[in-house]
């Protein structure tokens, strides 16, 4: 186990289904830090968004819903679990009916500031990876070390298909579809203008295309231990 000298906030930023959260997890059991993953949250918001048929366009009505949002993580069989109003909603989140709209709901600056406001309260206690789009750049500009999970959009997309085709009963569901959906999270998610999607001038950057898991995870705990030297 690294020695750590003080509090650290660790950023793992990158494109949807990069392996950033596999890296995240691996890093935060490896060093015995939290982990925050906060894709789950922006999911989380739009479930419930979904739930009550709200238009993306009536802030009025998004913000009273957030007025009444708890989100909390806990435990669930030693798996992280996202908790929206005290209900364990995991396994809803990961439906491609949120992926579908998930990147709309974050370009949303209210949901993001609501969001970004939760995500420094639970990590500015430090020892915590956290997992995202702009965790370097916007929720902690000062992380201690900073990196930028990239894969081609092919080994993206058969990842992604084999974790929802593992989870789901969807007989149907096709590659080409979750390939689509990437791109179109990829697109909203770079183009968008509140914080988007971008590398932080100072992140390490992480190619996973020809990586093992345990590469991966050698390669950012070597980096972490450089950094803090
Ligand atoms: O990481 P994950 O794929 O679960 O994230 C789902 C979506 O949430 C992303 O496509 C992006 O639109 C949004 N997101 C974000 N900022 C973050 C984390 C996720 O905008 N920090």
């Amino acid at each position: 186990m690294l020695k750590t000298p003080r509090k650290l906030i660790i950023a793992i930023d990158g494109f949807s289904s990069s392996g950033k959260s596999t890296i995240a997890k691996d890093v935060a059991k490896n060093l015995h830090f939290k982990y925050l993953d906060t894709g789950a949250m922006y999911r989380a918001i739009t479930y419930k968004i979904l739930k009550h048929n709200i238009d993306l366009q009536d802030m009025q009505s998004i913000q009273n819903l957030l007025d009444k949002t708890s989100i909390d993580f806990k435990l669930v069989k030693g798996e992280n679990h996202i908790f929206l109003d005290d209900v364990d909603i995991e396994d809803k989140i990961r439906e491609l009916e949120v992926a579908n709209n998930v990147s709309e709901v974050s370009t949303i600056q209210i949901v993001r500031e609501f969001l970004v406001k939760l995500q420094q309260e639970i990590g500015k206690s430090g020892n915590i990876v956290m997992d995202g789009r702009d965790i370097g750049t916007v929720v902690f500009p000062n992380a201690d070390v900073k990196f930028f999970v990239s894969a081609s959009l092919k080994t993206r997309a058969k990842r992604r298909f084999e974790e929802l085709k593992a989870k789901s009963n969807d007989k149907n569901l096709k590659i080409e579809e979750v390939e689509a959906n990437l791109v179109k999270r990829d697109k909203i998610d770079s183009e968008r203008k509140h914080s988007p999607l971008k590398v932080a001038e100072d992140a390490i950057l992480i190619d996973t295309e020809n990586m093992t898991k345990q590469e991966q995870l050698n390669f950012v705990l070597e980096k972490i231990n450089e950094k803090i030297k």
